[in-house]
């Protein structure tokens, strides 16, 4: 029989493949519900024992599979959603890589039933191979559930918080998604107990409500091209943090340090300085013109014209308090985009993506002191009493080397252990090597003789960047010539999030003046500097 679902080819996947998909419960539920949103599903129920540990059960009344696409559903880089990285331009799903099903199954005892409305299946796998699979009874519709959650990974077991702040995040995840889509009826229940539930409704105002209680002021603004609506909570309902802000593009959810602060911006003076105001905010907008890193751990956007976003959000938000809108006209002076033009409606940059963001950050690192500029490759710029710039291979040198030396760093599990290849002699060294790397948090073991196996490694040092700093590490330098050199050799351009990020990390350092070898970290700029430099 003919599958939707298909195996991507490799130059596909190497240019979207994320690889980190199952962190924890809410992550593995956020995955799971946005399949059965894309398997255009009206009710939608999660179901939690023990923080999602014990049991994770997604059940809706979607298309379901076929028991062939059943089967390849499980299956890495299989997907129904794209075929070519161009699809990406039209994509109108959550989902696309093809890889949750998967990474999810490979860590779980994990249980499939689906049907179509003509085949019925059921499939059980155990750490990702699949051991059963049978007709069975079901409504049109799917049902996961998962059970050990992790049994196979202790490194990551280890780390997973307490069941009660995985049920507190998993309850995050049902609402957010719940905002964006008031047509989809969600239950959420945890140790059998009702703890929320949607109704589908017309509006989504009638759902922003009743999950949010009241929000008094209404967005509503077209211009250019795009969208902004959304509700806005009163100035006295300003929080001590961003708890109470939700912004989707195109109904995903987005994290944008930027939109936040044009939104405060909007506010004016109606709250004081240190607070965060509640909203609930949408965008829509044409994908070519939003540059979502949809990284599925990194709800980050970019925007091609971020000056002109930043104030027609300012903008629709002052409008809601009914404040003139800027007299000036907002201009978009970028080119239009063509359908050939160079900038991808989203772009991946796989391979650069760094693993170390974002594992547990969601808030803005800067302090309000501090205000970024720019990112220069490897550069970082900004404002703090003056200008002042950061040579982040330095910034990240130094965090590198005083995290490896710190015993409390947690790791962060891979899902995909990465294997080395060690020679003869230094597989005579095995436990030594072990014993070494244990020390800086590396969790690894050895396949065989000859194969070194990493299973978690700590923050900052990215899975795929692994193997040259075991190489360089294992010529035998002390950590500060290793931790140096490792940054410095590699042509890492940094992101903005990454600058920020590091940034705050290194005057979290005990020496975060200068890297382990004694180059400055950072330095004042004046504007003679840049006389001098410009007009000698
Ligand atoms: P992706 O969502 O990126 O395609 P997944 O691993 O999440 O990858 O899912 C793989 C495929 O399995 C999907 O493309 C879809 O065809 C199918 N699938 C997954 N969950 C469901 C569901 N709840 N209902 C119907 N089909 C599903
Ligand atoms: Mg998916």
């Amino acid at each position: 029989m003919e599958t939707k679902i298909h195996r991507l080819p490799d130059t596909v996947i190497n240019q979207i493949a994320a690889g980190e998909v199952v962190e924890n419960p809410a992550s593995i539920v956020k995955e799971l519900i946005e399949n059965s949103i894309d398997a255009k599903a009206h009710r939608i129920t999660v179901e939690i024992q023990g923080g999602g540990q014990q049991l994770i059960r997604v059940e809706d009344d979607g298309s379901g599979m076929g028991e062939a696409d059943a089967r390849l559903s499980l299956e890495r880089h299989a997907t129904s959603k794209i075929q070519s990285v161009d699809d990406l331009q039209t994509l109108q799903t959550m989902g696309f890589r093809g890889e949750a099903l998967a990474a999810i199954s490979a860590v779980s005892h994990f249980e499939l039933k689906t049907a179509d409305g003509s085949q019925a299946t059921r499939i059980l796998a155990e750490g990702g191979k699949i051991v059963a699979m049978e007709p069975c009874a079901r409504n049109r519709g799917t049902t996961i559930e998962i059970q050990s959650l992790f049994y196979n990974v202790p490194a990551r077991k280890k780390f997973q918080k307490s069941p009660s702040t995985n049920a507190a995040q998993v309850a995050k995840v049902v609402e957010v998604i719940a905002l964006a889509h008031p047509e989809v009826s969600f239950t959420f229940i945890s140790q059998g107990k009702k703890l929320f539930e949607a109704p589908a409704v017309s509006s989504w105002k009638e759902r922003v409500e009743e999950v949010l209680g009241a929000y008094p002021h209404e967005v509503d603004f077209q211009r250019e091209g795009l969208k902004i609506w959304g509700l806005l909570a009163s100035p006295d309902r300003a929080l001590a943090n961003r708890s109470g802000q939700y912004l989707f593009i195109n109904r995903r959810p987005i994290f944008s340090p930027l939109i936040a602060r044009a939104v405060k911006e909007g506010y004016g003076t109606r709250i004081p300085e240190n607070a965060f105001p509640s909203f609930v905010l949408f965008l829509d907008v044409a994908p070519e013109r939003v540059d979502i890193n949809v990284h599925p751990q990194k709800k980050e956007a970019r925007f091609r014209e971020e000056g002109q976003m930043f104030r027609l959000f300012e903008e629709a938000v002052a409008g809601a308090f009914g404040l003139p809108a800027f007299s000036e006209p907002i201009s978009f002076d970028e080119p239009p985009v063509t359908e050939n033009a160079s900038f991808p409606a989203f772009s991946f940059p796989p391979r650069e993506t760094p693993s170390f963001l974002f594992a547990e950050e969601t808030s803005l690192p800067l302090s309000y002191t501090e205000k970024a500029l720019a990112v220069l490759g490897s550069f970082f710029l900004l404002e703090k009493e003056g200008w002042v710039l950061v040579d982040l291979q330095a910034a990240h040198a130094r965090v590198l080397f005083e995290t490896l030396q710190k015993p409390q760093a947690a790791s962060q599990a891979l899902i995909w252990p990465l294997e080395i290849e060690l020679t003869r002699s230094e597989a005579m060294q095995a436990d030594t090597i072990l014993e070494e790397l244990q020390k800086m948090q590396i969790e690894c073991r050895f396949l065989g003789q000859k194969t070194l196996v990493i299973d978690a490694l700590p923050p900052f040092l990215e899975q795929k960047d692994f193997p040259e700093f075991f190489r360089t590490w294992q010529e035998g330098k002390k950590l500060e010539i290793v931790t140096d050199r490792f940054c410095r050799s590699r042509k890492k351009r940094y992101s903005l999030e990454e600058a920020r990020l590091l940034w705050q990390k290194v005057q979290e350092c005990t020496n975060h003046r200068y890297d382990p070898l004694g180059h400055p970290i950072w330095k004042k700029v004046e504007e003679e500097d840049f006389s001098k430099w410009m007009r000698g």
